[in-house]
């Protein structure tokens, strides 16, 4: 049985990609007293059944710089932890079938370029020329984005853990968080 300590800064429930990765940031922020605990073993949860897709075309602003950000980290942790991510730079294309939906993913683009994401407003013919598998028929514009990629979820998450734990986090799998207090008092759910 891990030892849990009886109090931290930070407790974070459950050690899938998101604890992982507020753990990670907390520590990097120099908290030192952050506690992660997970019910069964790290990732077992949602984290390991995603494809693994990274891609920063967003509907919002704060979506699209949390994605370019992300993009932008999965590309060195692996060098920062040594765990392999699996994270390839394979680029992504996104096409619209209809005059609207281009409109919405060139407004998209639009948007991720004032963040300076790298993104390009393509032709058809240009999406054809980049993937020539795919059927353009009824294909109205495309929208490529070189330094989207793919990567494994579970590794992605097991490296945040791995990096927060060199920055003083603890991470304790096989335990459960059994309820939340405030002041003494248990929270409804
Ligand atoms: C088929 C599929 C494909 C996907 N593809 C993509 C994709 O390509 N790109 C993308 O960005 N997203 C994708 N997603 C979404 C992505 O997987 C989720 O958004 C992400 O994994 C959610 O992470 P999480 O940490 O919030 O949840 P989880 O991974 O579910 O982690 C929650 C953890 O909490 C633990 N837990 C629960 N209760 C307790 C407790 N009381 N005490 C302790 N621990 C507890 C669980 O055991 C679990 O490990 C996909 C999802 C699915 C299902």
């Amino acid at each position: 049985m891990a030892h849990v300590p009886t109090k931290a800064r930070a407790v974070i429930i459950g050690g899938g990609v998101i604890g992982c990765s507020v753990a990670y940031h907390l520590a990097k922020l120099g908290w030192k007293d952050v506690v992660l605990l997970e019910r069964k073993q790290l990732t077992s949860g949602t984290t390991w059944h995603a494809a693994g897709l990274i891609a920063q075309l967003r509907a919002t602003a704060n979506m699209t710089k949390l994605a370019k950000y992300s993009q932008e980290l999965y590309g060195d942790l692996e060098a920062e932890t040594g765990v392999s991510t699996g994270f390839k730079r394979c680029g992504s294309i996104t096409v619209a079938l209809t005059e609207e939906r281009k409109e919405e993913i060139y407004r998209q683009a639009a948007m991720a370029r004032a963040f300076g994401v790298d993104v390009e407003e393509i032709s058809p013919a240009e999406v054809k020329a980049k993937y020539e598998h795919l059927n353009i028929e009824g294909v109205t514009g495309g929208v490529w984005l070189p330094l989207d990629g793919q990567g494994d979820p579970a590794n992605i998450a097991l490296a945040l853990a791995k990096g927060a734990r060199q920055m003083g986090a603890q991470v304790i799998e096989r335990t459960k968080a059994m309820g939340v207090m405030r002041n003494g008092r248990a929270l409804q759910p």
